[in-house]
């Protein structure tokens, strides 16, 4: 086997985990087990998983906001604890809250958090980040006169300040109108294009089969899957067949024994399978056999909801 050289993982996490006391008499909560972590430089990650799974744990630890019980955080080559102020440059995190000043503009905003990171004045690209985001206009309004969405954009635009290497946003898109996602989209996208290793967090899971490379289940404290996108949709062999037909008297429809109706009206049939199991023809074989008249016909595959659902559904 040949030996991965370190420095090409965007971050890297060794057997990290973290306890949380135990206060007011109830047990010490374990959020993170062991966990092991490799993502690629440059690359666009998911983080997935049901709520208490640790996400948040997680990236509160990279973003130096909860303290590790154990175990190694780095980015390339920089260890969290050997080197606190490099790696605190090496990284921006989006929080899911939005928490501001409301006395201080956009641009005053933006300039204090790089003044904060050490980006010297010279070296600060306020306006062009402020541009970026769509938020030029705005850039010397009072942060109480910013919709939601603008928050949000300007909550982003403070963990880049300082241009960090990875940036991590937890649930970036939670609530926001279609238009506002697709901007997010585009500019995580843009992003990640311009070599900047990305790790999302979110809840809609489209949005991980959209954008991600690679994703990352946790789950109770444990990563229960870390796979290409693509390999991890392999994972789950259902398929969905929408049927139309024609027999408007038809009643009752028999199915092979594995395969389960999801729905039959309006002479429109939608059936699941596993295609391990039954075959597709032989399930339309059956259909014909019970003198089903097949009008029009559409498959689908798993999409990612139904792999995250069968993987967590037993932990
Ligand atoms: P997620 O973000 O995936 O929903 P969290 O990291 O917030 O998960 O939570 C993981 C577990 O740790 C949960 O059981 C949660 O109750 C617990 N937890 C989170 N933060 C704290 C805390 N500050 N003190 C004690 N327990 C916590
Ligand atoms: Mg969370």
């Amino acid at each position: 086997m040949i030996k991965t050289d370190l420095t090409e993982f965007g971050l890297e996490i060794q057997n990290l985990q973290k306890v949380y006391k135990a206060h007011e008499g109830n047990e010490p909560i374990v959020a993170l087990k062991n966990l092991d972590l490799q993502v690629k430089k440059g690359s666009f990650f998911g983080l997935l998983g049901p709520n208490g799974a640790g996400k948040s744990t997680l990236i509160n630890i990279l973003a130096g906001l909860v303290i590790k019980t154990s175990g190694i955080v780095k980015i390339r080559n920089i260890d969290q604890d050997a080197n606190v102020r490099e790696f605190k440059r090496s990284i921006g995190v989006v929080p899911q809250e939005t928490n501001f000043d409301p006395f201080l503009t956009p641009f005053e905003s933006l300039d204090i958090q790089a003044g904060l990171y050490g980006v010297r004045k010279s070296d600060r690209k306020i306006r062009q980040l402020l541009h970026r985001l769509g938020l030029e206009a705005k850039s010397n309004a009072y942060m109480r006169s910013l919709s939601g969405g603008m928050r949000r954009r300007l909550l982003i635009g403070k963990a880049l300040v300082h241009t960090p290497e990875v940036v991590i946003l937890d649930e970036p898109t939670a609530g926001v109108d279609i238009e506002l996602r697709e901007m997010l989209w585009n500019y995580m996208k843009d992003l990640n294009a311009r070599g900047t290793t990305i790790i999302l967090t979110t809840h809609y899971l489209e949005e991980a089969e959209a954008l991600c490379e690679k994703i990352a289940i946790l789950n109770k404290g444990e990563l229960i899957a870390c796979n290409d996108t693509s390999d991890l949709l392999a994972r789950v062999n259902l398929k969905v067949i929408n049927i139309k037909y024609n027999n408007l008297h038809l009643k009752k429809i028999k199915l092979p024994e594995k395969a389960s109706l999801k729905e039959n009206k309006n002479n429109k049939l939608s059936i699941s399978y596993n295609r391990n199991e039954i075959k597709t023809d032989q399930l339309l074989d059956c259909l014909r056999s019970q003198g089903l008249e097949i009008i029009d016909l559409s498959t689908e595959e798993a999409d990612l909801a139904d792999v995250f659902k069968l993987l967590t559904k037993n932990n």
